[in-house]
This record gives structure tokens, sequence and C-alpha cells, in this order.
């Protein structure tokens, strides 16, 4: 008898391991109570990426504008453009990647519940579909719930009033002011979008700088050329009050001031979507962050296993497909591992961040001598072909032996970039390996190049 597998959650997690459990051999099912392909697909990566493509093309006008004939203008101004076409042209690019995901699943009989899972027993779960309940039997569990946006205090008293990164890419008007909550990748990925369309940007993060855990030269690149373009900042700064009145939400900081704007989005983390899971009823523990595994993805029981967002790993895409695999292949008897330490982070605002690996401080703070050695997009002729002259490209390596721990790309097609040090990275490459590779002329890989040789 094929092993009966539950996989709860339809996302980026769920799905790679119902696909992987099939291609074993097992019985998968999964239950998904909303869009299939999770947050990704429709809530995140994708529409954030679509939304983001606009803002880019916006942003590069301004070259062209410089290349005007005399006596002529472009006429293009951000205001021109329809927030409606915009949201469209979003929704269809993730319905025709939702509708090929579904496809995959009908073609390869892998039966999709829509509702929202339940588990009944030790080895059941009950899934409220629109028709009534569905009871499934398990062997095994994959918990792949995912998470929701945060609002901690004092903005949970605020939440529907305010957005947050779900509602956002359907308010109904562009407003012309937006305070984001929240200095990380999701915070800056909205502020840099919403400033491309001209609107006001203001960002108030608890922290003392933005991107928390980024080498510190990222951090301050991505910011300089943020404030560059109007993006405000307020850094090191807790909300004590929310005030809405007159069509403007007021963040009172506890210092005094205050910030005013037509909208304000909440993207102050997520958390672990674990409600109504009945989790109690297996006797599973769990915090804000989600549920305990090992890097097995068992949790502490043996049939049940957590992969993706909702155990608090490292909330990507890319993890929570690598995790969701992983709990598949261990379902089926194998030993895999997930390793945290490979994963590229990626930041699609201009300039592009891209890193992988240990940075400089968290390297000494692991108490490694490492040495760390960048080369500027300044001096890099596709950089300076194009105008895209910020940033740089930093490898951190051991210092005895040369061995590369990390790497740190902001500008220059970073997200595309920073494989090229994954791949050094995973199979602990030297910089004398690295150098032997042969870098196309004009490309901003130069950089890579370059940084290799100081
Ligand atoms: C705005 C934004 C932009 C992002 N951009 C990127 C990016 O560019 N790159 C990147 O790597 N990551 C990005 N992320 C993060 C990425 O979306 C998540 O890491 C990823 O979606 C996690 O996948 P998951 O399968 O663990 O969870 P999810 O994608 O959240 O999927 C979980 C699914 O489970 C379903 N579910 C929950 N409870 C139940 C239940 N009881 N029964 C049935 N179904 C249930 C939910 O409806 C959901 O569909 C972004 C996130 C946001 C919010």
């Amino acid at each position: 008898m094929p092993k009966k597998v539950i996989i709860i959650g339809g996302g980026p997690a769920g799905y790679p391991a119902a696909l992987k459990l099939k291609e074993l051999g097992a019985e998968p099912v999964i239950a998904e109570s909303w869009d299939f392909g999770g947050a990704c697909l429709n809530r995140g990566c994708i529409p954030s990426k679509s939304l983001l493509d606009v803002g880019y093309r916006v942003h590069s006008m301004d070259v062209l504008k410089g290349l005007m004939r005399e006596g002529q203008t472009l006429a293009f101004t951000p205001e021109m453009l329809s927030w409606d076409k915009i949201k469209a042209r979003r929704a269809a690019a993730v319905a025709k990647l939702r509708t090929s995901l579904e496809k995959l699943f009908q073609m390869k009989r892998i039966e999709i519940v829509r509702g929202r899972a339940e588990f009944t027993g030790a080895n059941e779960a009950t899934i409220a579909t629109a028709s009534g309940p569905v009871v499934k039997n398990f062997d095994c569990a994959v918990i792949a719930s995912g998470t929701r946006p945060w609002f901690p205090a004092p903005f949970d008293a605020f939440k529907t009033q305010l957005t947050d990164s779900d509602r956002v890419f359907d308010l109904p008007s562009l407003p012309r002011s937006i305070a984001i909550v929240g200095g990380g990748v999701i915070g800056l990925e909205f502020a840099c979008f919403f400033n491309s369309l001209g609107v006001q940007v203001s960002v108030v993060e608890l922290m003392p700088d933005i991107l928390a855990g980024e080498d510190e030269t990222v951090a301050r690149t991505v910011k300089t050329s943020f404030e560059k373009r109007g993006i405000k900042f307020y850094l090191g700064k807790k909300t004590s009050a929310v005030e809405i009145s007159g069509g403007l939400k007021t963040l009172v900081l506890e210092d005094g001031s205050r910030i005013s704007a037509e909208e304000t989005l909440v993207g102050a983390g997520r958390s672990a979507d674990l409600s109504g899971l009945g989790l109690e009823k297996l006797g599973l523990k769990w915090d804000r962050k989600g549920i305990r595994v090992d890097a097995h993805m068992r949790t502490g029981l043996e049939n049940i296993y957590a992969a993706g967002d909702v155990n608090g790993i490292s909330p990507l895409a890319h993890s929570a497909s690598r995790q969701g695999e992983i709990a598949a292949e261990n379902i089926m008897g194998a030993q895999r591992v997930f390793d945290g330490d490979i994963v590229p982070k990626c930041i699609y605002t201009w300039p592009e961040v891209g890193t992988v690996g240990l940075n400089k401080a968290q390297a000494e703070a692991k108490g490694l001598n490492v040495k760390a050695s960048r080369a500027y997009f300044l001096g890099n002729g596709r950089a300076v072909t194009h105008d895209e002259t910020e940033g740089f490209a930093q490898i951190v390596y051991n210092a005895a032996d040369e061995t590369i721990l990390g790497g740190q790309i902001v500008g220059g097609a970073a997200t595309e970039l920073i494989h090229v040090l994954a791949v050094a990275v995973k199979f602990k490459l030297k910089r004398s390996e690295m150098r032997e590779i042969i870098y196309a002329h004009p490309t901003t890989a130069e950089a890579i190049h370059e940084a290799l040789q100081k």
C-alpha cells in the first residue's frame, strides 16, 4: 500500500512536497484553504515583482529624458499610469502561473482538497470544504501552512484600517503618501515601488538600521540610494500610537514626532498560520515563529513534518520548496537535511541586492578569521554604460586558506549574479578556483572577478 500523506498548505513548501512524494510512489493529498500557490504566488514574490517591474520601467525613463533632442520633452509622468491596469497586469501574471501549476497537479493526478484542514486525530485530518467536511486518514503529514501578516501593538487595534502585504495589492487607488512600518525586505520593496510611482514614502523601523542582519555596507548603500530618490527613513523609532482622521493615518512616534500619510502599510513581520490546525490534539508545541523542527524537517512527532515559513527557519520561497522536498524524501526513508547557509537572499529593488553565506560580521561572530574583498560597480564597464554604478560585489573568505564563505552584491543584476557565489559557498571553492572562471566582458559579473583579484 502506498504511504498516505496529507500536506496542509499549497504554497512553495506544500506543492513541491506533494510532487516529490508522488514521484517517490506515495499517495499525497494537498489541502489548500485559499489560492493554490500560497503567499508567494498570490500575495508575495510574484505580484510584488510585477509591481516592481512597472516601477523599474518608470525609473529607467529618466535615462531617456536626458537623451531628448533639443526642444523635445518626454511628457511621461508616473501620474499618467492607471493603477487599475497595473493591478490587472499583476493579476494576469499570477493567474497564468497559478493555472499552469494547477494543470500540473491535474496531470500528475494529485488530489487538491479546497478548504481549511484541521487535525482531528493522531492519523486523521478533516478539511472544511464548501460542500462539507472531508475526512482524510494519513500515515504522515507535512504542515506547510505558511504565515500571515503580523500586527504588533499599537497597529493591532487598527488592522482593518491599515493595510498589510496581503491587501496592499488591491488598494482601490494609489495613495499620494504612504508610511511603511518595517525596513525589512518586504517594506523596502514596497517603498521602492511606491516611490517610483511618485508616492511620498516614509519608512519607520524599530531597529537602528534597515535590513537587520545584513552586512552594514549593503544596508547603507540601499538606504543612501533610496534617500536620493526622496524616501524618508525613521530608524530606531518605536510607534507609540496610531491616529486616524480626515483621510490621514498618523503614526505617533515615541519621541513625539508624527508621520502622517494617506496609507500605512504594516510590514513588521509575519507570524505562523496555525489557527484552527488542532496542533494541541497532536501534542505539538509552537510559538509565534512557528513549529520547531530539526534539520530533517521533523517535528517532535515521528510522522509529522513542518516545512516552509511555518517553521520559521528561513522565510523564503526557495527555502520553503527545498524544505518541502526534504520532508517528502525523509518521509520516504531518506535522511536529508536542510542547509540554511547556502540560501541566496535577494531584494528586487534598485539597486538590487543578493547575498549568500556569511557576511564579515557573522563570520567573525563565529570566531572565524576572515577577510573581505570588494569591487565597486563604479569601475565596471557594463554598469557604467547603463548609468547604474551604485553598489559593489564583495567576497568574504577564510584568511588562512581563502575558502569562500559568503558574498554580498548590491547593484548590477545582483539577484542573478549571487548564484555564482552560491556555487562557491556550496562547494567550498577557494578564491583561486573562482578566478579560473572566464567572466564575459562587459558584464556586471566582472565585478566578482575583480573582487576575487583584490
Ligand atoms: C510581499 C511579499 C513578497 C515576497 N517576496 C519574496 C521573494 O521575492 N522571494 C522569496 O523567496 N520569498 C518572498 N516572499 C516570501 C514567500 O512568499 C514565502 O517564503 C513563501 O510563500 C513561503 O511558502 P510556504 O509554502 O511556507 O507558505 P505560504 O506560501 O504562506 O503557503 C501556505 C499555504 O497554506 C495555506 N493554509 C494555511 N493554513 C491552512 C489550513 N489549515 N488548511 C489548508 N490550507 C492552509 C495558506 O492558504 C497558504 O496558501 C515574499 C513574501 C511577501 C509577503
